[in-house]
């Protein structure tokens, strides 16, 4: 049976509660291994495959991800809706520490990050205008409030490759560039779930103000721990109501066809190993 919800946690996010039925499986792509074990179960209902983005006990850093096993080994299960989780900070004084954003815009400002399943004589250019699934931002959004948070739907998050920090006057940049939340995770993640025509959404949850802040210098590594911690408990019910509504839904958006206008080279000339490789992505379309 193939599980079509999948959930990525991030900092602090390493279980999924209200699991039920829970197996383990270590998945091997053709890019590697997972950041960890799949948890599999039912939650709400419904099958779900659960990946904690950093490794239970959190040993990767951002850097070190290997985003596309983690989507690939989601996307071996049959996955169609992915709901990722990450803790942010903030680039706008309206959008508070333990509040939540649905970001509609995703500026990737990381450095060196492998951020495509192709190449090596296949060439795809996938559409990124909308990185996010519009339908299941829709869901998380409406989610999120349901439990009770304050969330912002839309705004930027600009993706940066850490895993220092930013400066001062990297933090003061992008606030004037108008983008609203930063973390380090999103890019590649949302890119790879577009090629493996999965919907992608976010849940960006606000530990702290960035370093822009003139009172930053007041915040302490408990508060934000603190924040961090509430923060999780509340994702966790967002990512529960939003499954619970999820998979009732058919799928209407574009991301389950991205690929359909998008391989450039002809049938003919992709190497058959390349083409061997990339079979759960390519055999819709040239089987
Ligand atoms: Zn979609």
């Amino acid at each position: 049976m193939s599980i079509k919800i999948g959930i990525i946690g991030g900092s602090g996010f390493y279980q999924m509660d209200g699991l039920t039925d829970i197996k383990e499986i270590e998945v091997e792509t053709p890019f590697g291994k997972p950041s960890d074990a799949l948890i599999l179960g039912t939650l709400e209902g419904k099958q779900v495959a659960f990946l904690p983005r950093h490794g239970i006990g959190h040993p990767l850093l951002p850097s070190e991800l290997n985003a596309r096993a983690n989507i690939y080994a989601l996307k071996s299960l049959g996955v169609e809706y992915l709901i990722a989780v990450s803790a942010v900070g903030s680039l706008k004084q309206e959008i508070e520490p333990r509040q939540f954003v649905v970001p509609e815009q995703l500026y990737d400002h990381t450095k060196d990050r492998n951020s495509t399943f192709f190449g090596d004589g296949l060439a795809v250019h996938v559409s990124l205008a909308h990185p996010f699934c519009p339908h299941l931002n829709e869901f998380l959004h409406t989610a999120a409030l349901e439990a009770g948070t304050t969330v912002h739907r839309g705004g930027t998050y600009i993706c940066m490759e850490g895993p220092a920090f930013s400066t001062r006057a990297e933090s003061q940049v992008y606030r004037h560039l108008g983008f609203d939340i930063i973390g380090m995770t999103a890019a590649p993640e949302a890119k790879l779930a577009r090629e493996a025509e999965i919907c992608y959404t976010l849940l960006a949850c606000i530990t702290d103000y960035d370093c822009w802040h003139p009172e930053h210098d007041a915040v302490t590594t408990d508060m934000i721990l603190d924040n961090l911690r509430a923060n999780v408990e509340a994702s966790k019910q967002t990512v529960r109501n939003a499954v619970a509504k999820i998979a009732d839904v058919p799928r209407t958006c574009s991301c389950a066809n991205a690929l359909e206008n998008a391989i450039a080279t002809h049938p003919d000339k992709i190497p058959p190993t390349t083409r061997h490789r990339l079979s759960l992505l390519l055999d819709k379309y040239l089987a």
